[in-house]
């Protein structure tokens, strides 16, 4: 299994880092012991001094594919749930400013917290879903499917290119803006359109 991340796939939350709009998607990975799951608390480590939320919504791949072309993208996955991809943001900024891999700032134990999964087919439009993260009860993040930069079909077809896609498989979309440091005792709770998806805290 592997986890695959999209960076800056909402113009706001680009614009927000300071980073470029990308003309293609930008992608990185996480280990299998990044997963978090089952509403259980997250532990701030003591390697960073800045943990931020990124609320995303998350695809899991259900069929093998490489090279799969945008219109059967659709095919590759038939469920969706939301997660965390919690970023070391002062760890991600030192090693960007000296050109080095993010892994330690974004691939940590517990930085893929992920909710369970629900049929697509409960939308009636994928790419047209609501979503959003309250801390403490206030609305911290919020975005819609249809305000990413590269869709769910396009992202499966692009990194199907350098990445075999396996059952299993799980895509973070990218976050919209309003990113920000997370402090123990936070209660983190992820809505998708309606329905609560996670609910757990920050320890
Ligand atoms: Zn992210």
């Amino acid at each position: 299994m592997k986890i695959l991340c999209v960076g800056r796939n909402y113009v706001a939350h680009a614009k927000e880092l300071n980073n470029q709009v990308p003309d293609e998607p930008v992608i990185f990975s996480k280990t299998d012991s990044a997963l978090l799951l089952k509403n259980k608390p997250f532990f701030i480590p003591d390697f960073a001094g800045e943990f931020h939320h990124e609320v995303e919504v998350v695809v899991r791949i259900n069929r093998v594919g490489k090279n799969i072309a945008p219109q059967f993208a659709h095919r590759y996955y038939n469920e969706v749930a939301l997660g965390i991809d919690f970023t070391a943001r002062d760890l991600q900024a030192k090693l960007k400013s000296k050109g080095l891999p993010w892994e330690k700032s974004k691939s940590f134990d517990g930085s893929a917290m992920l909710s369970n999964f629900i049929s697509k087919d409960k939308f009636a439009n994928v790419q047209d879903v609501n979503f959003r993260l309250d801390i403490n009860g206030e609305t911290r993040q919020q975005g819609n499917t249809n305000q990413m930069i590269f869709s769910i079909d396009e992202l499966i077809a692009h990194v199907s290119q350098y990445f075999t896609l396996k059952i299993g498989d799980f895509i973070y979309t990218g976050t919209p803006a309003g990113v920000g440091p997370v402090k123990i005792g936070d209660r983190l709770q992820g809505y998708l359109q309606d329905e609560m998806m996670f609910d757990f805290l920050i320890k």
